[in-house]
């Protein structure tokens, strides 16, 4: 069998042309690709605004400086995420503090969220990062609620689910990324997310003065709009009004973006096909409890997660097989960066416990049911 990982992009002919017709074109960066890409993920997503950046990472950190977080600010987030999700508080100078995780959906606990607020002096934490993990959403509607009382604002790390919704407590349905309760929202085109860019990624809101100030931010702080100049000397004038960065992505990229995400449909189909695939292969099984996800909730499934006692020979087993599944995440606060600011382990028990036993099967839109079996065949003959 041909090496299956955990995840793997699925680029197609039509997504090779529309790369040439931008190489052939007039702008390889900073042309209009880049504006289609940004109109068509605001209308995909729901919101007013998107802003594409050369990576998840970049929508990270200027989201922190676009939504204020300065030094001296706490800001919350899960222990049960990629590195970059605490990160970008920390290059916009302010401090991470964790909250432990919900045992069932594995998403940011948000009973703990409100403890830790009401257990601290109000304006202690001006700003919560949860994310939407292995594609599951996050309910915004009732951290909103939280947020609100004690003053924090919302920067959901939607980079496991473009398409995903919930159904909130109105009855109505909900896209991650529509910023209807956050304040903005990050994505990821990395090739193992749903839409590959090779690198890119993008910022969703619905409020002007952040979209404006990411655009500012996303190219060094220059602008040559003159609505917002402070002097005016001509045609050539342009201002450096802040420290940006170059955070740009370019056309090329842009125009692969824009074919990918007129698949995403099929792709989200596609991986909840194979989910549904593995709860039925593993749901008698005791020793291998798959996902519970609430009703009326759309999973993304970036990840398919399943928790085994036996996850270091299952995954070497598997991996002999030549599967290479994929264990998401190490708890933030035991990487070394973090326990040498005062983390340890023991901090978040329920994190820890989970980490412990979690493993990512292969899902990906081109997986095959004949790999799909394979994979299935092996899990349960190593059980067996
Ligand atoms: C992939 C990812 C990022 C970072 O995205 P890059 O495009 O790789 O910089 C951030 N947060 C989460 C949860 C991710 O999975």
């Amino acid at each position: 069998m041909n090496r299956i990982p955990y995840g793997k992009h699925h680029i197609t002919e039509d997504d090779i042309r529309a790369v040439v017709k931008t190489l052939r074109s007039e702008y390889l960066t900073q042309g209009p690709k880049v504006d289609e890409f940004e109109q068509k993920f605001a209308q995909f997503t729901g919101c007013k605004y998107a802003i594409a950046t050369m990576n998840g990472t970049a929508a990270l950190h200027l989201s922190a400086l676009a939504l204020g977080i300065t030094p001296g600010d706490k800001v919350l987030t899960t222990p049960i995420t990629f590195a970059a999700s605490a990160n970008c508080v920390i290059y916009a100078g302010g401090k991470v503090d964790f909250v432990d995780i919900d045992k069932e959906s594995f998403l940011i606990d948000l009973n703990r969220v409100e403890d830790k607020l009401k257990k601290n002096k109000p304006g202690t934490y001006t700003c919560i990062i949860p994310v939407d993990f292995a594609g599951y959403p996050v309910r915004l509607d009732l951290l909103r609620d939280i947020a609100d009382k004690y003053g924090c604002r919302i920067l959901e790390d939607a980079c496991h689910a473009p398409g995903a919704y919930y159904t909130d407590k109105d009855g109505n349905r909900q896209a991650c990324g529509n910023c209807n309760y956050a304040d903005a929202a990050v994505f990821s085109f990395h090739p193992v997310k749903h839409i590959a860019t090779g690198e890119g990624g993008m910022v969703t809101t619905n409020n002007r003065t952040i979209y404006e100030k990411i655009k500012l931010l996303r190219t060094h702080g220059i602008t040559k709009d003159p609505e917002i100049l402070e002097e005016n000397h001509g045609g050539w004038y342009y201002e450096m009004q802040e420290l940006g960065y170059n955070y740009r992505i370019p056309d090329i990229l842009c125009a692969l973006g824009i074919s990918q995400l007129q698949k995403i449909d099929k792709n989200l189909e596609q991986r909840n096909k194979i989910a549904q695939k593995y709860n039925n292969a593993f749901q008698n099984h005791p020793g291998i409890p798959t996902p519970v996800i609430q009703k009326q909730v759309f999973h993304a499934y970036h990840l398919y997660v399943i928790l085994t006692d036996e996850r270091k020979g299952l995954y070497n087993y598997l991996k002999d097989k030549n599967i290479f599944t994929q264990v998401h995440y190490i708890p933030l606060h035991m990487q070394p960066y973090y326990r040498h600011m005062g983390w340890k382990r023991g901090d978040f028990p329920v994190a820890e416990a989970y980490y412990e036993r979690c493993l990512s099967l292969p899902i990906y839109p081109s997986l095959s049911e004949e790999e799909q079996q394979y994979v299935i065949d092996a899990i349960l003959g190593y059980f067996s």
